[in-house]
């Protein structure tokens, strides 16, 4: 389908870093996590889909407490657990994924199917990139597979410049 936003970032590279369709990228996210909690049982409830819909804004990691100003300003109070509930749901749920480097969330680009991201941090406009990595290959996974290790859970973040600050730099 070459009207699916995430088939352009996947074959142009991650979707954060890549000129896109940014409503179409929106309502094509949400309306998987739509069907994911459908198919799963899982209630996307407002407030839920509120704060994916405010990770969804910009491709960029957001705090709990930048989360917590959004919701309030749009009528669903200001309770800090409100904000950390659903960013747990979303979390548990593959919907969003933490970063860890940064403390933030972000919504995930690609909610319909499990996997392991990977993502890429620009430092000086904090755009993310998310990625998929394969934990159990490569360098690593020789390595844990050399020890008898089985890896289940990798974080992996890499820092750096993204390629509109590279040549905004440039410019
Ligand atoms: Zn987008
Ligand atoms: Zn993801
Ligand atoms: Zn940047």
């Amino acid at each position: 389908m070459t009207s699916d936003p995430h088939s352009v970032g996947a074959k142009d590279g991650p979707l954060g870093f890549t000129q896109h369709d940014h409503d179409a990228c929106v309502s094509a996210t949400i309306e998987a996590a739509e069907t994911r909690c459908a198919a799963d049982g899982l209630r996307l409830t407002p407030v839920r889909r509120k704060v994916l819909e405010i990770l969804l804004k910009e491709h960029r990691a957001l705090g709990a407490y930048a989360i917590l100003d959004q919701l309030r300003d749009d009528g669903f109070g200001s309770q800090p657990p409100i904000a950390y509930r659903a960013l747990d749901f979303l979390v548990a749920n593959g919907l969003a994924h933490k970063i860890e480097r940064l403390n933030a969330f972000i919504a995930c680009a690609h909610p319909s199917h499990t996997h392991t991201p990977a993502f890429m941090i620009c430092r000086l406009c904090d755009t993310v990139a998310e990625t998929q990595s394969s934990p159990a290959r490569g360098a690593l996974g020789d390595a844990a597979r050399a020890m008898g290790f089985r890896i289940e859970r990798t974080v992996v973040e890499a820092e750096g410049v993204c390629p509109s600050c590279i040549s905004k730099a440039e410019a």
